[in-house]
């Protein structure tokens, strides 16, 4: 994580700061771009954010190639390129997925971050690479003034009561529908 304070950091940045968290879930397209766009937002006002995504190795993804012209935001990609299988993960994919959250916590810990994304944590949670209790440590540990973002389907009932803010994305139609592959810039 980039130490130092964020040279974009607002007066409006400090003032009575409410820590929220803030779960975006649903099976519809946008629940990490919401999330990647809430990061855009908190580092116009200079707050440093860290966004660990896990279950993602593909370092095709646009945004980790953006960020690192974001002064404050350091992306962290927690998971390897293959598909996980939900019935037998592979214990590489448990280890990646675990260090990535233990990166998140030493951060945490330190004080060193304003806002933390756990991009696709509800599904890593739903295929048994991180435990539920873990994530709910680190919303115990936070400090009050920290956001914390969720993204992925099937958040855990547990996290929907301990959050302050969950938008469910519904899928009305999608391109993939009709056969149109991801597209460079919306999909990736
Ligand atoms: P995005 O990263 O684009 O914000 P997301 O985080 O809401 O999407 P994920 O479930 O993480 O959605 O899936 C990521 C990828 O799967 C994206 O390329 C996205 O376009 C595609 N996708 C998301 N929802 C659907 C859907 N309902 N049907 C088909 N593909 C989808
Ligand atoms: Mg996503």
């Amino acid at each position: 994580v980039k130490s130092g304070r964020n040279p974009n950091e607002t007066s409006d940045s400090r003032l009575s700061r409410n820590g929220l968290v803030v779960l975006y879930t649903g099976e519809g397209k946008g629940k990490t771009t919401a999330a990647l766009g809430l990061a855009l937002r908190a580092c116009g006002h200079g707050r440093r954010v860290l966004m660990v995504c896990f279950m993602k190795g593909n370092f095709r993804v646009g945004e980790i190639r953006a960020v690192e012209n974001l002064p404050g935001f350091t992306l962290v990609l927690s998971g390897r390129s293959e598909f996980v299988d939900k019935r037998d993960p592979d214990p590489r994919d448990i280890h990646i997925a675990r260090e990535g959250l233990k990166q998140a916590g030493e951060a945490v810990e330190k004080g060193n971050i304003d806002l933390l994304i756990l991009d696709e944590a509800h599904v890593a949670l739903d295929y048994g690479l991180l435990d539920l209790q873990d994530i709910l440590n680190l919303i115990e540990i936070k400090p009050p003034e920290m956001d914390l973002i969720l993204t992925g389907r099937n958040a855990p009932v547990e996290l929907v009561k301990r959050a302050d803010l969950v938008s469910e994305v519904l899928n009305i139609k999608h391109p993939f529908q009709k056969g149109i592959p991801a597209q460079a810039g919306i999909d990736f």
